[in-house]
């Protein structure tokens, strides 16, 4: 997930605007969190599996509001509440 950054708010649909800005806002208030250390941890994210990414983002601050923004979004990439969305339905069950 992208750190909270005005420039990166690029491609935030406007249905989902208020789950970034609540996203955004509990990043401020909770600056420790896995990705925020280390933000190219999900450069290759797209081929961790499942459980990788369920580890990655365990005991995170942001995990519901981070998952609740990629649904938002429509996400189809990279990890989001320690769900890698780049895995079709089909590929899960
Ligand atoms: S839930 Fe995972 S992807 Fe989202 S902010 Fe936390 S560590 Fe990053």
């Amino acid at each position: 997930m992208a750190k909270s950054n005005e420039s990166l708010d690029f491609g935030i649909k406007p249905e989902a605007r208020a789950a970034w800005d609540k996203l955004c806002k509990l990043q401020d208030e909770n600056p420790v969190y896995p990705c925020a250390s280390n933000p190219y941890l999900f450069a290759d994210s797209d081929f961790l599996t499942e459980d990788e990414a369920e580890q990655i983002c365990h005991g995170c601050p942001l995990l519901k509001a981070c998952y609740d923004f990629a649904v938002a979004n429509g996400e189809q990439h990279n990890i989001w509440g320690g769900i890698n969305f780049s895995i079709s339905p089909e590929e899960l069950f």
